[in-house]
């Protein structure tokens, strides 16, 4: 059967790969995905795909699934682009080499076998979609979740950190800022006096934390004491605890600020809160152990360097997840130019198969091997 798998995705790589390209040249970002995934919905309806357009309250994630029986895999497509930056992001590969593993799959394996589940899942990069769906109980029955995403490098397990963000919002008392000093309060001072508190904190912050922000608002003119003025700030770390323990210190910080300044202080901490990516070994394995029998070589890459966030890391708390990247070119970078072209040059087309080949190889595995489906399982309960 693993060989069928390579020669199903391989009779398909112009089209796996034309899908990345139409994706490239329509680029949607977050919640406006319509027609990316009207295209990668319509091309898997095509293929026998029984499709629920429409999840958790976003028009734009979606359900595609084949098979009435046996265990579950969902296959995750991101379909979001950056904006101004196109999909610098790589998430038409990710897209592409979902509705690829999902076809080879419903060919390779026997009807009534086994259930495959794409599910669309938009907004990646607002940090919603998957919050969104884990919430609405979208993984509910599933046995394994996984995707691909493109990177520099090929690896299987890369840490990500969780991550919390809060809004602050100063207001206080406009002044002409020369003749009626004495009558203002000045807001930009509260978001100054908050970035300094935190930068005194920063000392006594873990390795693994990072408190970055910008000022979203810094008064209108020069001679106006700002009467208001607001900051926005991402917290993350290796665990929800200690987001949720540094967050409180940054509110700590504003709070501060507010008192010294004599501004009010509105805070808006965004309830969805993205959770670190929790890796399963067994599962990772099984993901490497299909590299290895295609001869393509891993590379040596530190799991707990670069790292960011991402909405996958709740899905990796509901269900045993991988989330391994495919290469594109060597040192390129996410969230550039030239990471946007590389998505359809011949590296990109070749990590579509290879994405596309390597999630069905290791689905296919894992529909087929009960054992391992429970060790996979016993793993993700202990850990
Ligand atoms: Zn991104
Ligand atoms: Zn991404």
């Amino acid at each position: 059967m693993k060989q069928a798998i390579v020669e199903l995705v391989e009779g398909r790589r112009d089209e796996l790969a034309g899908i990345a390209e139409q994706l490239f040249r329509f680029p949607e970002t977050g919640l406006q995905e319509h027609r990316s995934a009207a295209l990668l919905a319509d091309a898997l309806e095509r293929e026998g795909f029984r499709l629920e357009r429409g999840l958790a309250g976003m028009d734009t994630a979606f359900r595609a699934e084949y098979g009435s029986g046996g265990p579950a895999i969902a296959i995750l497509a991101e379909m979001d682009a950056l904006p101004g930056l196109g999909h610098a992001c790589g998430h038409n590969i990710i897209a592409a080499a979902a509705v690829g593993a999902a076809i080879a799959l419903r060919q390779a394996v026997p009807a009534g076998e086994a259930r495959i589940i794409v599910l669309g899942t938009p907004a990646e990069e607002l940090g919603i979609g998957k919050v969104e769906l884990v919430k609405a109980g979208v993984f509910q029955g599933v046995d394994a979740a996984m995707m691909v995403h493109p990177s520099s490098r090929r690896v299987v397990i890369k840490h990500y950190l969780g991550l919390a963000r809060i809004r602050f919002t100063f207001a206080g008392r406009p002044s002409h800022a020369a003749a009626y000093p004495e009558e203002g309060i000045n807001a930009l001072d509260g978001v100054i006096q908050t970035f300094n508190g935190i930068n005194a904190l920063r000392q006594q912050l873990r390795q693994d934390v990072r408190v970055h922000g910008i000022i979203t608002d810094g008064g209108v003119a020069p001679n106006i004491i700002p009467a208001t003025a607001g900051c926005y700030f991402y917290v993350r770390a290796s665990d929800l605890d200690e987001v949720g323990r540094v967050r409180d210190r940054v509110v700590a910080c504003a709070e501060g600020a507010a008192l010294a300044t004599g501004c009010r202080l509105e805070v808006a901490a965004d309830e969805r809160v993205l959770a670190p990516l929790k890796i399963n070994h067994t599962l990772s394995a099984l993901y490497s152990e299909q590299l290895a029998w295609l001869g393509l070589a891993e590379a040596n890459a530190p799991a707990d360097k670069n790292l960011g966030s991402s909405d996958i890391g709740n899905v990796s708390q509901v269900v045993p997840t991988i989330h391994p990247h495919v290469p594109i070119g060597a040192g390129v970078h996410i969230h550039t130019d030239a990471f946007a072209r590389a998505t359809v040059s011949d590296q990109g087309k070749q990590a579509v198969v290879e994405g596309a080949t390597v999630m069905a190889l290791t689905a296919a595995e894992f529909f087929a091997r009960s054992d391992l489906r429970k060790k996979i399982r016993d793993e993700f309960t202990n850990s």
